[in-house]
């Protein structure tokens, strides 16, 4: 069996190109502004600058008014909290996205203060704790980009979410715990895996849609995966080692020629092997990344709407 490869590279494209453009045009000649975000970058971490330059392109280009507020690595918290208290009070922006991770220097538990301190009406990334205190209570106003995509994505696709068996491998409070969540919402039956997961292979097997956002190249392999299963790769690894590619490439495959022109390889946490045996498979690249920068304008969008009251 080959997998259905589950495009969202151009599911995006097309939602921001039918949906959102048209919707932020709307708002503009209606309200007299572009729906607006503001994007808080500290310090000079280089992938942090690679994402949240993609996060302006793609944002600008759909009509938004995008602002990127930088920091030094050197600021402070209070000068970070006092940045997110501005923006709370800024009358053009209508979503606060905070890029993560904040500098080291700045202390543990500093990252989830500036979150918390983000106004739940504009936090379009969904992180603080009124956010997914409301996610749970099943009552939500913004959720978390990546895991809403997911959910976009079948929906739009068409994988029937209820009654099905769930398994979502990562726990995080930014991909697993709110993915997990979305999918009992829907009325799935939920199981979370993680690092302390006994069998994860037997755990994974009983899915129906299994979701993989651990951050490990290549670990969900054909022996997790139920035959037609609807398999989600969020995992994004960047693999640098010629021994990892070719456990999951071998030497004939086209992969292997990026490998070798760019020296590095973006890949998932999904065995290429599973597309024998999944129904349908979301690749990466091209899969659920692009959908995670369409929700944040999704829910920029529905950040500025609410507050014109519409
Ligand atoms: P975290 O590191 O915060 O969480 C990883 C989770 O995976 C943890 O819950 C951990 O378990 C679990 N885990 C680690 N090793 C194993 C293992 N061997 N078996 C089972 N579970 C394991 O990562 P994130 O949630 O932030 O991100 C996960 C992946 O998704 C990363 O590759 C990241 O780059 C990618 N990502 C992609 C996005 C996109 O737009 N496509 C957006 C955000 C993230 P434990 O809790 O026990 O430690």
């Amino acid at each position: 069996m080959s997998a259905r490869l589950l495009d969202g590279q151009s599911l995006a494209t097309r939602m921001q190109r039918d949906e959102i453009g048209p919707q932020v045009k709307a708002f503009t000649s209606q309200h007299g502004r572009p729906p607006g975000l503001a994007i808080v970058l500290v310090g000079d971490d280089p992938a942090s600058h690679v994402y949240v330059n993609h996060k302006v392109k793609a944002g600008t280009e759909a009509g938004f008014r995008v602002d990127l507020e930088r920091m030094p690595a050197t600021a402070s918290l209070t000068d970070v909290l006092a940045l997110v208290q501005r923006l709370n009070g800024s009358a053009v922006h209508d979503g606060i996205l905070v890029q993560s991770p904040l500098p080291k220097a700045m202390g543990a538990g500093a990252e989830q203060r500036v979150f918390d301190t983000i106004a739940v009406e504009k936090d379009v990334d969904g992180f603080s704790a009124e956010s997914v205190g409301l996610l749970v209570q099943k009552r939500p106003k913004l959720v978390a980009c990546t895991p809403s995509g997911v959910i976009e994505l079948l929906d739009r696709e068409k994988i029937a979410i209820a009654g099905r068996h769930a398994v979502v491998v990562g726990r995080s409070d930014i991909v697993g715990k709110p993915m997990a969540m979305l999918l009992l919402h829907r009325d799935a039956t939920v199981t979370i895996a993680h690092s302390r997961t006994p069998d994860l292979a037997a755990a994974c097997r009983g899915a129906d849609i299994l979701v993989a956002a651990v951050g490990k190249a290549g670990l969900i392999r054909r022996s997790f995966v139920k035959p037609g299963a609807t398999v989600i790769d969020v995992g994004v690894n960047r693999v640098a080692d010629a021994a990892v590619v070719a456990e999951l490439y071998d030497e004939s495959h086209p992969r292997q020629k990026v490998f070798k022109s760019k020296g590095s390889l973006l890949v998932g946490d999904v065995h290429p092997e599973v597309a024998d045996v999944a129904g349908a498979l979301t690749p990466v690249p091209g899969g659920v990344g692009p959908l995670t920068i369409t929700m944040l304008m999704m829910n920029t969008l529905t950040a500025a709407k609410a507050r014109v009251g519409h």
